[in-house]
């Protein structure tokens, strides 16, 4: 049979290929992000009892009302921003599911976007799927800030959105009020509109404030903002997102997703909108990621890879130009298969393949997990 392939570039996610060859050579797996210690007992507690009492059929189109509301009052506390949690919040089966929405929603043909790279895989497939065109501009490597010169040269009249993703994944970066100030006079006149990935929101380091789109009237207009409970409750397996938007730019993101999914997983939607009442777990997230950063930084120190800059999310780049000066793939692949480490390298995460000799590290781990792969990097 021929099939004419909608994305002929795209293969299979760097995510699933890295996990695999990691399990293949029994290695530890640092690459896909995800954590390997257990989730909240008082939430595993939860989401059983919402099961045992019945709530197992479909949630409504939108996210169990209860949840919706108590996303609202988190979105307040923390950044001052009211949503209406009946038109301007959808609860989502996890951020992916979000971020193809919303690209779906608002992307017509021709229309340019606006992509920073390294670029989380999912943005592109999206865009191009939609019609639209990706317009690249690159984080300035090694410190990984956004000139926004070069965002203003890649601004146009198309331009009917720009993706951003503050903490940024790969490379660890965080905006600061600076970037938000400029982005801000870049985008004032122009219809341009926003999508913010932020799913690491509550994992920033070293005191640094998340500048999340929400906190700005002027932005928060124009934006759809995307976060992830995966992320903050160390449970990614259960794939449950939200998107924050205006009334008229939630109402489209409902069309696309009532037909992506229809609704998501009801009883982990009725334990969140409990569980989220202990503010101190997502509170106390970032101090809990800054000291697994620092373990692992302070465990390679000795190690002859360097270390880059990391203000936020759970993943560490290093630098291995003293090491090797094979291609980044070529090097996560032979340390995962004769040094047991399995990382992710980043030039999958743009459209050149630009390679800078650095790999991504996942530092969400036991710090057992952590010793043992920093013996084995120290030994390289
Ligand atoms: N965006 C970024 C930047 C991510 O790192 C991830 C991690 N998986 C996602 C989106 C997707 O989140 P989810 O697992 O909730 O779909
Ligand atoms: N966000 C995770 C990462 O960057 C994995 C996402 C996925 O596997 N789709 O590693």
């Amino acid at each position: 049979m021929k099939i004419e392939s909608k994305l002929p570039d795209v293969g299979t996610t760097i995510f699933t290929v890295m996990s695999s060859l990691s399990n293949d050579h029994n290695a530890l797996n640092l690459s896909q992000g995800f954590p390997d210690f257990d989730v909240h007992p008082d939430l595993l507690s939860l989401v059983n009892k919402y099961m045992l009492a019945g709530n197992n059929q479909y949630a409504p189109m939108q996210g169990v009302p209860a949840l919706r509301e108590k996303i609202a009052d988190k979105v307040f506390e923390q950044y001052n921003a009211r949503y209406d949690p009946a038109s301007e919040i959808t609860v989502t089966s996890g951020a992916t599911e979000a971020l193809f929405a919303a690209i779906s929603a608002v992307i017509q043909q021709g229309d340019e976007v606006i992509v920073l790279e390294p670029a989380f895989d999912s943005y592109v497939p999206a865009i191009v799927l939609n019609g639209g065109i990706p317009v690249y501009v690159q984080y300035r490597f090694p410190e990984y800030r956004i000139d926004w010169d070069d965002v203003k040269t890649a601004l146009s009249p198309k331009t009917k959105l720009i993706i951003l993703n503050s903490p940024h994944n790969p490379t660890g970066s965080v905006f600061s009020s600076e970037d938000i100030k400029a982005l801000k006079g870049l985008l004032e006149h122009t219809d341009a509109l926003i999508l913010s990935d932020e799913v690491y929101e509550h994992i920033i380091f070293d005191g640094l404030r998340h500048e999340s789109m929400s906190r700005y009237p002027e932005l928060a207009n124009r934006s759809l903002v995307i976060s992830s409970f995966g992320k903050t409750y160390h449970t990614t397996g259960w794939k449950i997102g939200y998107c924050l938007a205006p009334a008229p730019l939630s109402k489209e993101f409902q069309k696309i997703h009532q037909f992506l999914t229809f609704s998501t997983n009801t009883p982990i939607q009725y334990a969140y909108a409990d569980f989220m009442q202990h503010k101190d777990v997502y509170l106390k997230l970032s101090a809990f990621y800054q000291q697994k950063r620092d373990t692992f930084l302070a465990l390679i120190k000795q190690s002859r890879f360097k270390t880059m800059p990391c203000s936020g999310t759970y993943f560490q780049m290093l630098d291995y130009s003293e090491i090797s000066s094979q291609s980044d793939i070529k090097f996560s692949r032979q340390l995962t298969i004769e040094h047991g480490v399995a990382s992710i390298p980043p030039s999958v995460f743009y459209h050149r393949r630009d390679d800078h000799k650095v790999l991504r590290f996942c530092f969400a781990k036991k710090d057992e997990t952590l010793k043992k792969a920093a013996e084995k990097l120290c030994k390289i």
